[in-house]
């Protein structure tokens, strides 16, 4: 047992690294002995905007003041904001609202096994997802997760999952059966090791669900909201889902997750079927209109572009004066991978050392998620901390 889990009453299910933050501003954040840290992980993909982003904050402070909570008993003005927000944004009519990102995945799961059940009348149950996929936590989401080590130790898990290869097409279309509910799909795979999905097959998916009467999930919980550089990932493969799970960046840090999906397969959550006491309440959907809001005032979307194709490049220069290194750089928008040739850990801990925060995705593979509001100069103090890094390895 470590000094910390003796002082301490947290269940020891996370391994953090031994910083107390206390505070942030934009892309900085301090801990508790007043050193500061360049930010390149916005908590996971959820603080797009910046810590504590001034017209979020002012939008909360006012709905602080008016209503907190109230119940899904009754009719929610903001749920009705924003979900039509979202609506004109994706062209996906029905929105509902939960608190996380596996409730929203659960929620998509239950809506298409509804739809394929009860309006469709198809004893179709199965969700086909793929390797290296992370869809969640809970017991379904981690069934679907394409990952051993979420499962182990938590058996017997629910039926009516199937993983396949990513980027696969016949082992696809070979795994799709007359039980064939929906297939579960990230368009860059974001905890696996930032693997963007080849847009070629991601059509072919397309048309294999829309010919086999399977529904098309694209789970844009880590890729949604402008973080690969469009409203949602989906719409720069050129595709059109059924349904769409969201939450890491909806809120800018408070929690909130949804579902969107077309008004026919919407329409399956009839009254009674699926519900959460806390989803869609009024701070979390004040928190979302007003990111939304943001993005658009600020042409986010546009940045996010500018910035990867900065961001990119100086990879690329890190890339080749490091030969042997660095076996790839990838990735969409802000989410950024860097293939190494040895274990990323090493590299994360380094630029740490120099006061800058960035991620793993897997054993090989950094993880860069800035948010849309950081400069050019911050990114040179990132990729200088990661070039200084790679070349001690
Ligand atoms: C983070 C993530 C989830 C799970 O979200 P939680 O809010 O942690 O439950 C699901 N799918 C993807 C793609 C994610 O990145």
């Amino acid at each position: 047992m470590s000094a910390v889990t003796d002082a301490c009453n947290l269940m020891n299910n996370y391994t953090r690294w031994p910083i107390r933050l206390v505070k942030g501003k934009g892309n900085t954040v301090w801990d508790d002995q007043g050193k500061e840290y360049l930010d390149c992980t916005s908590g996971i993909a959820v603080t797009s905007l910046g810590h504590v982003p001034p017209q979020v904050t002012e939008r909360l402070h006012q709905q602080l003041d008016q209503l907190w909570h109230t119940s899904n008993l009754f009719e929610h003005p903001l749920q009705e904001q924003l979900a039509a927000k979202l609506a004109q944004l994706s062209g996906l009519d029905r929105v509902f609202f939960c608190n996380s990102g596996a409730e929203a995945n659960e929620a998509a799961i239950k809506l298409a096994r509804r739809y394929q059940q009860k309006v469709k009348g198809e004893q179709r149950y199965e969700i086909i997802t793929f390797r290296q996929s992370f869809h969640g936590r809970t017991l379904a989401t981690l069934t679907a997760t394409g990952q051993d080590k979420v499962k182990d130790g938590f058996l017997p898990l629910p039926e009516g999952f199937a993983t396949v290869p990513y980027n696969d097409l016949p082992a696809l279309s070979a795994a799709i059966s007359p039980h064939t509910c929906a297939v579960m799909l990230e368009l860059v795979q974001g905890e696996g090791g930032v693997l963007p999905a080849d847009p070629q097959w991601v059509s072919a998916v397309a048309q294999l669900c829309a010919k086999t009467g399977v529904l098309l999930i694209i789970d844009e919980i880590q890729t949604g909201v402008g973080r690969t550089g469009s409203w949602f990932a989906y719409q720069q493969y050129g595709i059109k889902p059924d349904i769409v799970s969201l939450a890491k960046g909806l809120g800018s840090g408070f929690p909130v997750g949804a579902i969107l999906a077309g008004e026919e397969v919407g329409e399956a959550f009839s009254p009674g079927t699926h519900g959460s006491t806390f989803g869609g309440n009024p701070l979390a959907m004040a928190a979302g209109l007003a990111t939304l809001q943001v993005i658009e005032q600020e042409q986010l979307l546009q940045r996010v572009g500018e910035l990867n194709r900065y961001l990119i490049s100086r990879l690329e220069q890190i890339k080749e004066s490091h030969p042997g290194k660095v076996t790839a750089v990838r990735g969409m928008g802000l989410l950024v991978g860097i293939e190494l040739s040895q274990s990323a850990a090493d590299v994360v801990s380094h630029v740490r050392e120099k006061g800058v925060l960035i991620l793993q995705a897997g054993p090989q593979v950094v993880r860069l998620l800035p948010s849309f509001v950081t400069t050019e100069a911050e990114l040179d103090r990132l990729t200088d901390a990661l070039d200084e890094a790679i070349a001690a390895l």
